[in-house]
């Protein structure tokens, strides 16, 4: 699918237009309606999360129980012992996928959470939330890279997964990641508590939405992200899920 839509892109946007405009001048617009539509098959996939049209994104895991997967992103921020609490209290073990920047100035968060029975993963070097869609291949290689570098580094074991940063992922983000040996992670449900602070829209948001198999994906580093993430993890495990870190075997790309 990857393949075809930029081979569409490149033809739709250089080849066609011009010959049309050379062949026949009056279908001017038929070459812009072209032209549209090649950057749109592009753009689509790039910045819509979870869209499966540049290559595999992981949605979702194997289950037959009432199991969810919490994926914690943009840490290890400050907060990172008091959500660790938060979650042992629980009984709840998460996987975070984090910044490489700020394990490079923290890497004891790291290994607190690691401790505490969590796994971690990649998140991209310095998160450039507005302008990684649109990196090129180079730049996209570097967060990557660096990324897991810092944590090769503190934990001695190279990443596996990796999360683009707010979900948007141009046409280079999958051959990066598989010259890598790299699987790209998404999500089933959101809550969107990167933005405001109310929790209980958090809670409406993620629990009624989350099944068996579900990825969760929340935030840390703001001023309500440990009680926010506590009252979603009560709320589900008051309907019965328990919290899993499935096996690479387990993942997979849709519902
Ligand atoms: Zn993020």
């Amino acid at each position: 699918m990857r393949a075809l839509i930029l081979w569409f892109a490149f033809f739709a946007t250089l080849l066609i237009p011009i010959l049309l405009l050379v062949l026949f001048p009056p279908w001017w617009p038929i070459a812009i309606g072209v032209m549209a539509l090649s950057h749109a098959l592009v753009l689509w996939p790039t910045l819509r999360p979870n869209s499966q049209w540049l290559g595999p994104v992981i949605t979702a895991f194997e289950s037959t129980s009432n199991e969810v997967w919490l994926t914690i992103d943009d840490g290890p921020t400050d907060d990172t012992a008091s959500l660790l609490d938060a979650l042992d209290a629980r009984g709840v073990k998460a996987t975070f996928f984090v910044k490489g920047s700020l394990c490079v100035e923290h890497p004891d968060r790291i290994r607190l959470i690691l401790a505490r029975g969590h796994a971690v993963a990649n998140h991209s070097q310095t998160h450039p939330s507005s302008a990684f869609w649109c990196l090129p291949p180079a730049a996209i290689a570097r967060q990557v890279a660096e990324c897991n570098a810092a944590l090769t580094t503190i934990t001695g074991q190279t990443p596996h997964l990796f999360r683009a940063p707010v979900g948007m992922k141009n046409p280079f983000v999958h051959p990066t990641l598989f010259r890598r040996n790299m699987t790209l992670v998404g999500w089933s449900v959101r809550g969107f508590d990167s933005f405001g602070d109310d929790v209980e829209r958090v809670v409406q948001r993620i629990v009624p939405r989350a099944g068996n198999g579900s990825i969760i994906v929340m935030h840390q580093g703001r001023g309500f992200s440990v009680a926010c993430i506590s009252r979603v993890v009560d709320e589900l495990k008051a309907r019965g899920y328990s919290f899993v870190i499935p096996g690479f075997d387990r993942l997979k790309t849709n519902r």
